[in-house]
């Protein structure tokens, strides 16, 4: 048989069975990078993993919080633009990102969340109970306990690892065209769907955080981009071949993926769903020890080596911050 009869055959098995195994990261606008740190590693007690730079617009922060190494389905990331605009948060977006804790850990959070005065909204949908809230810039979140998922070895500010959070349970997507946006997940990216209750529909990864995934059932009112709002959400791909086969896969399905871009601590690409969305297929290595050892992530502003000659003009443009504990924690 001949090479490229083998890669063809192995795209099309890859097509008849792709299937990521849930959220790599989900990607927001923020306007503050203090408030954004003093809520996530403050409030949550997520680790700051690498400090760097927007790489399209080297004057903004790329921050990345998750687990203790930003291990994939952890790792929330964050553009504060300090004179953006208010985002609206509605279809055609992540409207909620979820956060899981450690079964018998809501009570803790819950008490945790009053204490440190983010107001928290119970509620319950397949038969799990959710606190949702709100950041300092109105990003949507909610946390869920459930025993699937390693625990996080980060205690940070008062949260002890064994009720830290762990990473995603996933997250409920705002489509503003829920049927497409539910066969895309199902028939592109390999999800199962579980059901529907209380206006969503939930489809579910073979992953065990970053995995269960949300869409509102009915259509709603359009969203728009600004702080606040969630920008986009990126899938699990497990190496760079898998990455080749999964862009040959989306493009096959119908979507106009764009090239593979370096990222430093993935290779990404991209693409628009039919309910607005904007997806992205993140690779798992080389992670965010590529360039900075395990013990230390996050304490350096980390620029990719096209940016090194830059560095003092762009240091002048960021706005200094400090990972720190916040008091009554
Ligand atoms: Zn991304």
């Amino acid at each position: 048989m001949t090479q490229s009869n083998g890669q063809v055959q192995g795209q099309s098995a890859f097509q008849s069975q792709a299937q990521t195994a849930g959220i790599h990261h989900i990607t927001a606008f923020v306007r503050d990078p203090q408030v954004t740190s003093d809520f996530y590693a403050g409030v949550l007690g997520l680790r700051l993993v690498k400090k760097t730079i927007n790489f399209d617009a080297p004057e903004v922060y790329h921050l990345y919080f998750g687990d203790q190494a930003g291990s994939p389905g952890t790792i929330i990331t964050f553009f504060p633009w300090k004179d953006s605009r208010k985002g609206v948060i509605g279809a055609g977006q992540v409207g909620i990102t979820t956060y899981v804790v450690p079964d018998g850990s809501l009570g803790f959070w819950r008490e945790r969340l009053a204490r440190l005065g983010v107001e928290a909204q119970e509620s319950e949908r397949f038969g799990e109970q959710y606190l949702g809230f709100a950041d300092p810039d109105g990003l949507r979140g909610e946390i869920v306990a459930r025993a699937e998922g390693a625990n996080s070895e980060w205690s940070f500010g008062g949260v002890p690892a064994d009720q830290a959070i762990k990473g995603f349970g996933g997250a409920v997507l705002f489509s503003g065209a829920p049927e497409s946006t539910g066969k895309l997940l199902e028939n592109v990216m390999g999800l199962t769907k579980v059901g529907e209750d209380v206006g969503y529909v939930r489809y579910r990864s073979f992953g065990d955080l970053g995995n269960i995934i949300d869409v509102n059932a009915t259509a709603m009112a359009a969203g728009h981009g600004g702080h606040g709002t969630v920008h986009h959400i990126a899938w699990r791909a497990k190496d760079d071949a898998e990455h080749a086969l999964w862009r040959s896969h989306v493009a096959a399905s119908g979507y106009q993926p764009t090239p593979i871009v370096d990222r430093q601590y993935f290779n990404a690409l991209y693409f628009r769903e039919e309910g607005g969305i904007l997806f992205e297929i993140a690779t798992d290595p080389p992670g965010f020890a590529r360039d900075e050892e395990p013990e230390h992530l996050g304490e350096t502003l980390m620029l990719p080596e096209w940016y090194e000659k830059n560095r003092a003009e762009i240091e002048a443009l960021l706005t200094p911050f400090t990972v720190r504990e916040l008091e009554g924690n």
